[in-house]
């Protein structure tokens, strides 16, 4: 349940409040709005309190969250969640870029790529140094090597880094270089690692699995966010259908109703989603018209030598081209870039 709790209360009342929730074996999760902040008390049996919290001073009113993802929902907060990340803002009136290769092959590339895309209006830089493949035997990614190449073009170019985290022991490494922690399509309900990365502070880049759907998306992030980390940015990147013309079916779909169920930022991958380099830019602008907040574009300046996705790997020419006309979008449905 939720206590809608006025502003106005001393902060020692406030306190008796947070520290009943405490002391009943409940952990607070609170909200703060302008006027009120929102508590959730968040539990089996957390109504059996109602009562009791009521009558608590500062306490307006007290309602139950009907959907099964709490903290997620609009319910619990009302307003977008913006993450701001070194001066970046994903979730307001923005719309992020998060753009580079499939995985990190070489210092040189992965410096050569992020220059590109900065150049052409990138915010973040993507690159996975632990990659998930169908095959063992295919190239696994360079591990820290390639975090460390990651971080060099961090240095050169300041974007951040997007990089995916695969099992909760490579958790520590990743977090001295990412920027926002990429939880694969595969490990969608790997939900020990969910909890893991719950602790953690920084943003998590949740990738919807290829068979998951939007319910069991938010619930994901609800395990996440029950931990304490409420920065997770949520990324529709294409599920598994009947169609085999492409390599899944990007659900645009997803983008309004998770966008009106939850307040948590939605990104979309038009490259997973589709496969196809040359249909990329067509359904990343699409995205952006449906109401993504952002996109997670792969890029690589050769890539028919790319060691992972090559064939969905937007040229730079074509990067630099979507960008430009990203900029036209956004601009008529009066958003910023
Ligand atoms: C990726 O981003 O390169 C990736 C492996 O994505 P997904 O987990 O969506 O397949
Ligand atoms: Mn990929």
């Amino acid at each position: 349940m939720i206590l809608v709790i006025n502003n106005k209360i001393s902060e020692e009342q406030f306190n008796n409040i947070i520290n009943k929730i405490k002391e009943l074996g409940f952990k607070p999760h609170i909200s703060r709005g302008v006027k009120k902040t929102v508590v959730g008390m968040i539990g089996e049996q957390a109504e059996r309190y109602e009562e009791l919290f009521e009558s608590m001073e500062g306490v307006e009113h007290i309602s139950e969250i009907e959907k099964p993802f709490k903290l997620a929902s609009r319910e619990f907060k009302e307003e977008n969640t913006v993450i701001k990340i070194n001066n970046i803002e994903i979730g307001s009136n923005n719309v992020v870029i998060i753009a580079g290769p499939c995985a990190v092959e070489t210092k040189e590339s992965i410096v050569e790529i992020a220059k590109l895309v900065k150049s052409a209006g990138a915010h973040f830089l993507r690159g996975g140094a632990y990659k998930p493949r169908t095959s063992p035997y295919s190239f696994q990614g360079l591990g820290e090597e390639g975090l460390k190449y990651l971080q060099e073009a961090k240095n050169i170019t300041g974007l951040g880094i997007v990089t995916e985290v695969m099992s909760m022991e490579q958790i520590p490494i990743i977090l001295n270089y990412a920027d926002i922690v990429q939880i694969g399509a595969r490990n969608i309900q790997n939900f020990d690692l969910l909890k893991e990365v719950g602790k953690i502070n920084k943003p998590v880049l949740l990738k919807r699995g290829m068979a998951t759907t939007v319910k069991e998306l938010l619930m994901s992030a609800e395990y996440i966010m029950s931990q304490g980390n409420y920065n997770v940015i949520l990324c529709e990147r294409g599920i598994r259908t009947f169609e085999d013309s492409t390599r899944f079916t990007l659900d645009l779909n997803a983008i309004p109703v998770i966008k009106s169920l939850s307040h948590l930022p939605v990104i979309v991958d038009p490259s997973h989603g589709i496969g196809i380099r040359n249909h990329v830019p067509t359904m990343a602008k699409a995205s952006v018209v449906a109401g993504a907040d952002g996109l997670i574009i792969e890029v690589h300046t050769n890539p028919e030598k790319a060691l992972s996705d090559g064939a969905q790997s937007l040229l730079p020419e074509q990067f630099i081209k979507l960008m430009q006309e990203l900029r036209k979008i956004v601009n008529v449905i009066g958003r910023d870039i």
